[in-house]
């Protein structure tokens, strides 16, 4: 048995999803074409918008804009924000895709203002305030933590910023938080927020950034009058119809999934700790994703485990797939204390939601007997 716990790096689509993609794909052409094929990509495009904005309860006034997904949908929201001048907070374990845009504007002399989580990777209202300055004109903190699933109460930090000063404009890469939590940008009290299509089992390559009324965006990628001139470049409207598939039927089934999701999460990490010596849940005081689980395995080196998993038919994660390859350990870890030796032995296990009942009583056991081989081959002498 194949078993793909891996859901943080990108949700597998329901196998029906190919199906419908490939009857609606010859049906579809440029959306800026004013032939019929145009007019019915055009209204794929539109019906993508509209599932989100029932989704994440945005206003017919609030723009949705597709990029190429969550990373784009970042560097648009940061260009966004750096060209308001003055500086700028975000937190230190952000997805690179925030942090390196704001080195580049922290190495052309702008203000950036790294704030560091808890011990269990929290970033806490009181440390974002804290790092307000009299410049400071926008703010960007995610929503959850790809790594620890740890859930940031941002309508509390955006309340508390605009005590402070109204006129901050915040944004939120909420790539892993839709799709797996309730979630309205109405209420959130953010101006700008980011998801990404494949996040919530829609095609790679699609994501969208929604800008509440009134905010001033340029545009990142110049060439076309696309998404209302804020993104140029013909549409992926192939990936735009996934995303409103897997985007209406999320709107029906959110709360089974996030209750499926938990339940075997909560069942997966109760059998783990119990069953094997040695492990730590990180984050188990915060909010976290439903679906996910950062561990630490004492003894054992994550990217070696990964391996040892895989073979055995279980994917699991050292952290961000995006970094994985590099054997850097995770600096989401780092920045909550954890040390080199930690972070290099914690995995990401994230669940879909939808999977076999049975998944985690057929998981356990073998992850148990990967670890203890592992550990005693290290005691006959294999460095960590
Ligand atoms: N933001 C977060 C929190 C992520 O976890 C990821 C991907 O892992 C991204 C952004 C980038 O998403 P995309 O692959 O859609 O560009």
């Amino acid at each position: 048995m194949i078993v793909d716990l891996d859901a943080n790096a990108s949700l597998r689509p329901p196998p029906s999803l190919g199906e419908r993609l490939l009857v609606e794909w010859n049906r579809l052409g440029n959306p800026s074409s004013v032939h019929r094929l145009g007019q019915q990509s055009r209204a794929v495009v539109e019906r993508g918008r509209c599932a989100i904005r029932k989704l994440l309860n945005v206003s017919a006034h609030d723009r949705v804009v597709f990029t190429s997904g969550a990373t784009e949908a970042n560097n648009l929201a940061l260009y966004c924000l750096s060209q308001r001048g003055g500086s700028i907070i975000s937190s230190s374990i952000e997805h690179p895709c925030i942090l390196e845009p704001l080195r580049r504007l922290s190495n052309s002399g702008r203000g950036v203002s790294l704030v560091k989580p808890t011990t269990d990777g929290e970033i806490t209202p009181k440390a974002v305030v804290e790092a307000l300055e009299d410049d400071t004109s926008s703010v960007s903190i995610m929503a959850a933590n790809n790594e620890t699933g740890v859930i940031n109460d941002l309508k509390r930090i955006a309340s508390c910023l605009r005590e402070r000063d109204n006129r901050i404009v915040i944004h939120t890469d909420a790539a892993q938080l839709c799709g797996k939590s309730p979630l309205a940008f109405q209420d959130l009290g953010v101006d700008l927020l980011t998801l990404s299509g494949h996040k919530m089992g829609a095609l790679a390559g699609v994501g969208a950034l929604v800008i509440r009324e009134g905010i001033a965006v340029e545009p990142l990628i110049l060439g076309g009058p696309q998404e209302e001139k804020l993104r140029g470049g013909t549409e992926n409207v192939l990936g735009i119809l996934s995303l409103a598939l897997v985007v209406e039927d999320l709107i029906e089934t959110l709360s089974q999934r996030i209750h499926a999701m938990k339940t075997a999460r909560d069942k997966f990490e109760q059998r783990i700790c119990a069953e094997l010596s040695g492990v730590t849940v990180n984050s188990v005081g915060c909010a976290r994703l439903p679906n996910t689980s950062s561990l630490y395995v004492e003894g054992v080196r994550a990217d070696d485990l990964l391996v040892a998993l895989d073979l055995e038919g279980i994917m699991v994660s050292t952290g961000a797939a995006c970094s994985s390859g590099k054997i850097d350990p995770s600096h989401v870890l780092l920045e909550m204390g954890r040390s080199d030796e930690e972070a290099r032995s914690t995995i990401r296990v994230s669940f879909r939601g939808d999977e076999d009942p049975n998944v985690v009583d057929y998981v356990v056991p073998i992850f148990q007997r990967t670890v203890r081989r592992m550990r005693a081959n290290e005691l006959q002498g294999d460095p960590l």
